[in-house]
C-alpha cells in the first residue's frame, strides 16, 4: 500500500518509520511512504505558502493554491489515492476507520496542515477529514504518522502473528483482556490461576469476561456502542 504525505516538514517522517514493524513493512515492500514537500509549490520568489486571514485575526492561514498544486502533482503520478485532510475538526479517527482505510487499495494521500490551519476551500480537494483526538497539535505530521501506523499493522503480512490482530483492543468494539507473562508472582501479585490451568476453554471464557469487565470500567462508551452492553 502507498502512503503519500503533503507536508512542509518531510524530514519529520524519517525516524518514526526507521524501526520495528514499520521498518520491516517498508523493507518487505508491503508499504511505501513518500513525502511531498509543499514548499516546492510555494508562490513567488519566497515560495510563500501562507497568508494573513481575511477578516483579521491572529496567525497565518495556509493558502489553497500550493496545496492544490501538490495534490494535483501527486495524483497525476498516482491516480486513485484516497485524499485525507488532517484537522482537529475532522471525523474522530478510530480502529474501524483504520480498517476501512486499509482496504483502500490505491493508497492514501494525507495533507498535513500547519500554522492556524488551511484555507476552508482546501476541503474541496479531499475525500475525508480526520482528527486523531480532541486536542490541537502544531501540525498534521504526527496525526499522519499515527494513521499510517494504525493502517499498516492491519495490512495482510505486516504482523508476524495475524492472530494478535483478532484479540486486540477495539476489535469487536471492546478493550483487550489483561495480559500476564513471567514471573508467576511479582511484588506479591500473582498471575490469575486460570491462566496456569491449561484449560483453553476456561481461559477463553475468562478472557472474554475480563475484556467486557475492563471495558465497562474504563470505556463504558464503547460498550454502549457495541452489542455486548
Ligand atoms: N486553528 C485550527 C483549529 O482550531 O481547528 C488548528 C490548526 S493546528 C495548530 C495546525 C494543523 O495541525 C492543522 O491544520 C492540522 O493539520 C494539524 N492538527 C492539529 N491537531 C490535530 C488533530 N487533533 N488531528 C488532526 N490534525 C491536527
Amino acid at each position: 500500500m502507498q502512503f503519500h504525505i503533503v507536508t512542509l516538514f518531510p524530514e519529520m517522517f524519517d525516524s518514526p518509520f526507521a524501526a520495528g514493524i514499520m521498518a520491516r513493512a517498508i523493507r518487505g515492500e508491503l508499504v511505501k511512504i513518500q513525502t511531498h514537500n509543499l514548499r516546492e509549490h510555494g508562490l513567488g520568489n519566497y515560495r510563500q505558502i501562507d497568508d494573513e486571514p481575511y477578516g483579521g485575526g491572529s496567525g497565518m492561514v495556509m493558502r489553497p493554491e500550493p496545496i492544490a498544486a501538490a495534490v494535483d502533482q501527486v495524483l497525476s503520478a498516482h491516480p486513485g489515492l484516497w485524499r485525507i485532510l488532517l484537522t482537529p475538526q475532522g471525523e474522530l479517527f478510530n480502529q474501524s476507520i483504520a480498517a476501512e482505510l486499509a482496504r483502500r487499495e490505491h493508497g492514501l494521500l494525507l495533507i498535513a496542515g500547519r500554522y492556524e490551519g488551511v484555507d476552508e476551500r482546501v476541503r474541496q480537494l479531499v475525500d475525508q477529514e480526520l482528527s486523531i483526538g480532541d486536542y490541537v497539535l502544531s501540525g498534521g505530521e504526527l496525526p499522519a504518522m499515527v494513521i499510517i501506523e494504525a493502517v499498516t499493522r492491519l495490512l495482510p503480512g505486516v504482523l508476524g502473528n495475524q492472530a494478535s490482530l483478532e484479540e486486540e483492543s477495539f476489535r469487536g468494539g471492546i478493550l483487550e483482556y489483561p495480559q500476564y507473562t513471567r514471573p508467576e508472582v511479582f511484588r506479591g501479585s500473582a498471575v490469575p490461576s486460570v491462566l496456569l490451568s491449561g484449560d483453553h476453554e476456561k481461559i477463553r471464557r475468562w478472557r472474554q469476561e475480563q475484556a467486557i469487565k475492563r471495558t465497562r470500567e474504563r470505556r463504558p462508551d464503547l460498550l454502549a456502542k457495541s452489542s455486548r452492553g
